[in-house]
């Protein structure tokens, strides 16, 4: 059978599904991060733990889970119990309600660098946050990010994001802000791109523009841009770096959060930045995001010269999800972390085994819970954006789309999510299917 054969018997009504939605959603698409997925973006119908149901009936092993929210797995019961509890009672008020301190003395309790904690619904509002509070503390206009990070998609920051052209190797910083899509308002000048994992480029940057700059803002796993962990040091190096510049350090932990350690990113690496940001799994699926910061930085909130708003900042069903979602984090820890961390090392493992049976050279980064594979020659040094470039994505693609046939969802870009609800016997399914699916696109 042709592989178009085989899509539209297998994925027929996803197929129907997107062909409707495309009559009235630009593209078919909510997001166009699901765009990429082939043969065609899967409609769901249910989930649950490890597993995903398609329209077609198809079941899967997910490593999506919903881009990362889902770290309990698909519908974990103790955050839908609490859900529901709080639907009969209210969706939102216009008023306070007592999950909202509930909420933040947990992230108070769990994150190193929170004193004070202001919610949004998305990640991308709680960057946007997060930057006019360090503005605003520090009375400086300029941002620093790395290329190859994702902020969110909100201009200024949605800039030299993963899948933007990298600047020419050598290119001195600031490099030149390269917009993720037309249609956004320019950011140079405000916006300073620099590489990732180079302390000296940092330093230089800050050294020449540090009385400007309000804030250096990263991820600090360069998890979007190909897992790329920070080199020993370089956290510590930028900590110092931005205090003594009188710049704030922002950590995005919006995939780190919760993840990485019940603390995320700033407890594993013990590196405490002035202000975070958190979204995803800091609400187990239900849309909820935070600023987190020391009193310091937070203080130009709380004397009301940043009046911080939302409709549904603090929502109360998604506050009923994050205190659910972070006491069983609390309750489950290390015991939790330390088992995300044996399934996804046994994941890394399998898909090497896999690629190297079936001759496919197979780059894998593991952090935490977090895995990142690039078809590449694993010999290869990764410690920028630009050198994920090398690999060759079109051909994992091809890869994602036989796991597909085969009952494993994974995105097409190689960054796979692991939950508590992954066992053994999930991993063992994905690296069979992957003996296959490897063998099929080896060359
Ligand atoms: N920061 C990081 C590190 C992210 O990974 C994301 C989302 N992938 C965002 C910010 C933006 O979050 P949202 O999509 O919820 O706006």
């Amino acid at each position: 059978m042709s592989a178009e054969s085989v899509a539209t018997t297998r994925y027929a009504r996803s197929l129907n599904q997107i062909e409707r939605a495309r009559r009235t959603i630009p593209g078919g698409v909510a997001t166009a991060m699901r765009a990429a997925q082939r043969p065609v973006p899967l409609v769901i119908e249910r989930a649950a733990g490890s597993r995903m149901v398609d329209v077609d009936g198809n079941e899967y092993v997910d490593y999506v889970l919903g881009f990362g929210p889902m770290l309990l797995g698909h519908s974990p019961p103790e955050v839908i119990e609490a859900v529901r509890e709080q639907l009969g009672r209210g969706f939102t008020y216009g008023a306070q309600h007592r999950l909202e301190a509930e909420v933040a003395e947990r992230v108070v309790d769990a994150v190193p660098c929170a004193e004070l904690v202001c919610f949004s619904t998305t990640g991308s509002e709680a960057v946007q946050a997060a930057l006019r509070i360090a503005r605003a503390a520090t009375g400086r206009r300029k941002v620093i990010r790395f290329e190859g990070h994702y902020h969110g998609w909100l201009d200024p920051m949605a800039v030299s994001s993963p899948g933007t052209e990298p600047a020419p190797a050598g290119a001195e910083p600031p490099l030149p802000p390269v917009p993720a899509t037309e249609g956004q308002a320019d950011a140079s000048g405000l916006v300073l791109i620099c590489r990732w994992n180079d302390p000296d480029e940092l330093a230089g940057l800050l050294e020449r523009h540090g009385d400007e700059v309000a804030a250096v803002i990263m991820e600090p796993v360069a998890a979007n841009g190909g897992l790329i962990p920070p080199r020993p040091g370089y956290l510590e190096r930028a900590r110092e770096l931005t205090g003594s510049q009188g710049s704030l350090l922002i950590f995005d932990e919006v995939v780190t959060g919760f993840r990485l350690a019940r603390g995320g990113a700033q407890e594993r690496f013990g590196v405490t930045p002035d202000l975070a940001t958190y979204g995803k799994a800091i609400a187990a699926g239900m849309p909820l995001s935070a600023v987190a910061g020391t009193r310091a930085a937070m203080e130009v909130v709380a004397d009301g010269r940043v009046p911080h708003v939302g409709t549904f900042n603090c929502a109360p069903p998604a506050a009923a999800a994050a205190a659910a979602a972070l006491d069983v984090y609390r309750a489950r820890s290390p015991e939790m972390y330390e088992g995300l961390e044996r399934t996804a090392a046994a994941l890394a493992d399998g898909l090497a085994g896999a690629a190297a049976e079936a001759g496919v050279p197979l780059k894998i980064h593991r952090v935490g819970p977090l895995v990142q594979t690039f078809i590449l020659d694993p010999e290869t040094r990764v410690e920028q954006y630009a050198d994920t470039l090398a690999a060759d994505s079109a051909r994992f693609a091809r890869f994602a789309e036989a796991m597909l046939a085969r009952g494993i969802n994974v995105l097409p870009r190689g960054w796979w999510f692991l939950s508590t609800a992954h066992t053994d016997d999930d991993v063992e399914l994905t690296v069979e299917a992957a003996r296959s699916a490897f063998t099929e696109v080896a060359e």
